[in-house]
């Protein structure tokens, strides 16, 4: 039966320019009410919140519920692995941020070309095996964000994966770079359940062209935007657990709302999803899920996931004229110890960490030339 799990990768903050200053008052509220609405699942990894995520996991659900009243679902960071004598110390870290003698689920984190320098050269696969025979481990499984042909390829290798995590929303289904139903299809095809992540893709179908939600508020104006996204992905088949993740308490209240109530879908409202999907791919200007796994190679310190929230809100509103969003932009701009889109000196690190396949480089020039300008005070 599918569960909500609580996915702990946008935790509230105390302050929003830095992710590592979670607001814990805030997620201990949000876990009472997750746990108070009879849910059980917790998703974090080593590297949420520039590796704290697992810490505050720690102190606010292991240090305030008995063990056997939550499952962990935790990650091996693929993305710093480059030999197996870091596997060890990495996995002992892990247990002791998360305060547990064992986690509930597994998983390589991000199997895909991005993370190929570890899971080609390592024996990952090995590793969190002898893990579960071991007893730390009770299900070893992977995330993706590589296309149905490359997990097809990984699910033959590795018939000891006993789960995938997987991007799946009704904007991703026939996205060719996400593919989410034929990911879907390939998991079924191997027998492996689906955990599902990215339902609302990083809170963009919270916010959607008005020009769509008005197609979803005269179909049924007692139902919410997030509603249909989460109606869509709550009565897939073969599906265990849907993960959201929620930034304040009023979200994962709202969250919890939408999962109870998420009746299947009718034909009809598989239309408008279709009519509002084209919608969005029209007015869409980047794909960015907000991550952030790109945040750390950036020298030039740009907070690369905000400024393409801002650049996609503005993009929305398609004017030329001022917006609340280059305004923010310009707030942002004056924070010590920031790069804005122009700081951009074109040196990739970020690309090859992007699970998006986004050109960063080439979409901050955009992001320059629109926000960069006069009407913000900027000099040309
Ligand atoms: S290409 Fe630009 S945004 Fe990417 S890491 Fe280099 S400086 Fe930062
Ligand atoms: S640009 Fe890519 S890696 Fe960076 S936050 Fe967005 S989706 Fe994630």
């Amino acid at each position: 039966m599918v569960q909500l799990g609580m996915g702990m990768m946008r935790l509230p903050l105390l302050d929003e320019n830095d992710v590592t200053k979670i607001d814990y008052e805030e997620v201990n509220r949000m876990v009472d009410a997750y746990i108070d609405a009879g849910f059980n699942h917790f998703d974090t990894a080593f590297i949420y919140h520039e590796g704290i995520g697992e810490q505050t996991f720690k102190k606010c659900v292991v240090d305030r519920y008995p063990r056997d009243s939550f499952k962990i679902a935790t990650k091996l960071p693929l993305f710093v692995i480059t030999e197996e004598s870091q596997l060890e110390p990495i996995f002992t870290q892990q247990l002791e941020n998360c305060g547990v003698d064992y986690f509930d689920y597994y998983m390589l984190h991000n199997v895909s070309g991005f993370t190929e320098t570890a899971w080609k050269n390592v024996d990952l696969f090995s590793f969190i095996q002898r893990k579960k025979e071991e007893g730390y481990i009770k299900h070893i499984g992977l995330s993706t964000h590589g296309n149905a042909e490359f997990l097809e390829e990984i699910l033959f290798e590795h018939s000891e994966m006993e789960f995938v995590l997987l991007q799946i929303n009704y904007l991703d289904w026939e996205d060719e770079n996400i593919e989410s139903e034929k990911c879907l299809e390939v998991a079924r095809k191997y027998n492996k359940p689906v955990m599902i992540m990215e339902p609302y893709k990083g809170g963009f179908l919270a916010d959607i062209p008005e020009k769509a939600e008005n197609l979803m508020k005269q179909y049924n104006p007692d139902k919410s935007v997030v509603s249909w996204a989460m109606r869509f992905v709550a009565n897939l088949d073969d599906v265990c657990v849907v993960l959201t993740g929620a930034s304040n308490l009023e979200q994962i209240k709202n969250n919890i709302e939408e999962f109870n109530n998420a009746d299947p879908l009718t034909d009809e409202e598989y239309q408008i999803i279709e009519e509002v999907s084209q919608i969005i791919n029209d007015n869409i200007t980047v794909n960015c899920t907000k991550c952030r796994y790109c945040t750390d190679s950036c020298s030039e310190e740009i907070d690369i996931a905000k400024l393409f929230d801002l650049y996609n809100k503005h993009n929305l509103l398609d004017t030329d004229e001022w917006t609340p969003h280059g305004n923010a932009y310009l707030n942002y701009s004056k924070l010590e110890g920031v790069g804005i889109a122009s700081d951009c000196i074109e040196c990739e690190m970020c690309v090859e960490e992007c699970p998006q396949q986004i050109n960063i480089p080439e979409v901050l020039k955009d992001v320059a030339k629109t926000f960069e300008t006069d009407i913000y005070g900027f000099e040309n």
